[in-house]
């Protein structure tokens, strides 16, 4: 198993790919916390780690609050006495042409998918810098190194979520902190599910593979980023996504 005797923490992991990579975590050994804006459905979560044998921690915390997030990492501390893993994960969108575009859109989407990550990050890097030993995984999307017409918002946000990482990679680096992003392509989740199927249907094709990804395929990425088989690794962006970008 290659997370053995460690913690990690996900944020948005009530289903999805955040699920998944909890879930894969707990599988290689390590002990998860996991959070979401839904109370009932971060407990199941939560259940499912216990499942598998490993100690979890689910908590009702939305990611644009600091105060909610400052509280969840107490309570993960409380329990795990250490966080080695954060994984960023909690993102929305909410898509128009630009020119249609709402305030309230394009601040809901960067309050999320970027600031909840300087959030998160900041909160749970603390104890890191203390024990100079730990790993942050953003995810990010193959449309924030692309751009993708109706999603400037998203696009904007994961943009900022690669620079956000190479920072963080650069200024921890001397502290033993990695930090590295994923940027999948299109994956099968209630995101991707509420596109119109002449959408899905152009993206499929868009997709050398042939094939959309699985929330498994992301989550074998974030296990090697988050394991020592990384440990040399900072500041990158590994893209999974069926070779749609190359
Ligand atoms: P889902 O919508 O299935 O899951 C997103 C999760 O994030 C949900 O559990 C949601 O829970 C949670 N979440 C949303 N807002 C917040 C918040 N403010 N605080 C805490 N949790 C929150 O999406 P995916 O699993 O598809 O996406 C996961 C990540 O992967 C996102 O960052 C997404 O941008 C990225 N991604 C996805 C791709 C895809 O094709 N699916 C492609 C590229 C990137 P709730 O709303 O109940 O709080």
């Amino acid at each position: 198993m290659l997370l053995e005797e460690r913690t990690a923490f996900v944020t948005g992991g009530a289903r999805g790919i955040g699920r998944e990579i909890a879930l894969c975590f707990a599988r290689e050994g390590a002990d998860v916390a996991v959070c979401d804006r839904d109370a009932a459905e971060i407990a199941a979560v939560g259940g499912e780690i216990e499942a598998l044998g490993r100690r979890a921690v689910a908590v009702a915390a939305d990611v644009t609050s600091a105060a909610e997030i400052g509280a969840a990492v107490n309570k993960i501390v409380d329990a795990f006495g250490r966080i080695d893993i954060l994984v960023n994960n909690a993102g929305i969108t909410r898509d128009a042409f630009l020119v249609r575009m709402s305030d309230a859109d394009w601040d809901a989407v960067l309050a999320v998918n970027l600031k909840g990550a300087f959030i998160t990050s900041r909160a749970v890097m603390k104890g890191m810098v203390k024990r100079r030993s730990g790993k942050i995984i953003n995810i990010a999307s193959i449309v924030g190194l692309w751009g993708n017409a109706g999603q400037a918002n998203y696009a904007a946000s994961k943009a900022g979520l690669v620079g956000l990482t190479k920072s963080i990679a650069k200024e921890m680096a001397s502290r033993g902190i990695t930090a590295n992003a994923v940027a999948p392509g299109f994956i099968e989740t209630r995101m991707t599910a509420a596109l119109p199927e002449a959408v899905r249907e152009k993206m499929r094709a868009a997709v050398p593979m042939g094939r959309f990804g699985a929330p498994g395929d992301v989550a074998k990425a974030a296990l090697f980023l988050a394991s020592g088989l990384s440990d040399y690794v900072t500041g990158q962006v590994i893209v999974v996504d069926g070779g749609m970008i190359m």
